[in-house]
């Protein structure tokens, strides 16, 4: 059996660093990262964090680990929010997940619905007639506008989210060969010039732990969480990329972090042409007269709540 350097048997090899990890040593390289990562997007010495926490690996992960990091300072706060889509056969089991480990660790946390800021849940526009794109187009949309909103009621300073480094790898090929330079600049994690008014900068802890390595540690730690699939999930092209740079990450160990160390270099010289401005409908920031939510939801029926 393969051995970590200190001599304990292996339960995880990093193939992109050669290196067979302990269970100590593993979980110590995860938080190690979690924590250089917290230093380069912050620093978080005063304020609030509101963390996104869908029930999943990675929004339990980052929420315990975030709660870990800052739970002796009492200068900062840390909460978690969660979005109900209004999913009956995915959500509440989830939403139940993420409210049993706030209550666990102490940390004050609420629930954002579709139905109460947009009057519809995604089952009622699954089911609307006048849909013309795959679910999860609309329900992208409906979730980045309501995790800002959420955040802001709860006075957040930042949004942390639980994307992944396989999830941010994917997220800048996407937009690299979409040729999205504008989506590109307005990445996360943000940067103070991200910083524009009605808009919670986001934060994001996880972003250099691989999809794998998050739930390894989940495992390792008896994390619970929430691993049903949204039966509205589609393979549609943020699969493509995720299979292509598995494949590439098989070939060439280390792609998805080469991917990301380039983003960081490039990213201080992106600049977002589109200045943000709050929504003629519902007041969330917009880019347009009227935000790409109430756009959306009005094609289905709902109509976004100022
Ligand atoms: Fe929404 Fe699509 Fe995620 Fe389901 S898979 S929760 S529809 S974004």
């Amino acid at each position: 059996m393969a051995a970590c350097s200190c001599g304990k048997p292996s339960v995880y090899l990093a193939r992109y660093s050669g290196e067979h990890l302990c269970d100590q040593h593993f979980r110590e390289l995860v938080e190690r990262r979690v924590r250089r990562e917290l230093r380069h997007q912050g620093p978080f010495k005063r304020g609030h964090v509101a963390v996104a926490v869908s029930g999943g690996k990675d929004s339990i992960v980052a929420l315990r680990l975030l709660h870990e990091t800052f739970r002796d300072n009492p200068a900062l706060t840390l909460s978690a929010v969660t979005i109900d889509e209004g999913i009956a056969s995915y959500r509440p089991p989830s939403v139940e997940v993420a409210a049993e480990h706030c209550r666990e660790i102490g940390v004050e946390h609420s629930v954002l619905s579709y139905e109460e800021t947009a009057g519809v849940t995604m089952d009622k526009v699954v089911a609307h007639p006048a849909r013309s794109m795959l679910p999860c187009a609309y329900c992208g949309v409906l979730r980045r506008r309501n995790l800002n909103e959420a955040a802001q009621r709860v006075g957040a300073t930042h949004l942390a989210t639980g994307h992944n480094l396989d999830d941010v790898a994917q997220t800048i090929l996407m937009n690299h060969l979409k040729g999205d330079v504008d989506r590109l600049a307005k990445m996360g994690p943000h940067r103070p010039e991200h910083v524009q008014p009605g808009l919670v900068p986001r934060i994001l802890p996880l972003r250099l732990v691989p999809e794998r390595e998050v739930a390894l540690y989940a495992i390792l730690r008896g994390w619970r969480y929430h691993d049903g699939e949204c039966p509205y999930a589609t393979e549609a092209t943020r699969g493509r990329y995720r299979d292509l740079l598995l494949q590439l990450e098989e070939e060439q160990p280390g792609t998805r972090h080469a991917l990301v160390a380039g983003y960081d270099r490039l990213a201080p010289l992106l600049v977002s042409k589109a200045p943000l401005r709050a929504c003629a409908t519902c007041g969330e920031p917009s880019s347009g007269h009227v935000c790409r939510a109430c756009q959306l939801i009005e094609s289905v029926g709902g109509r976004m709540r100022a």
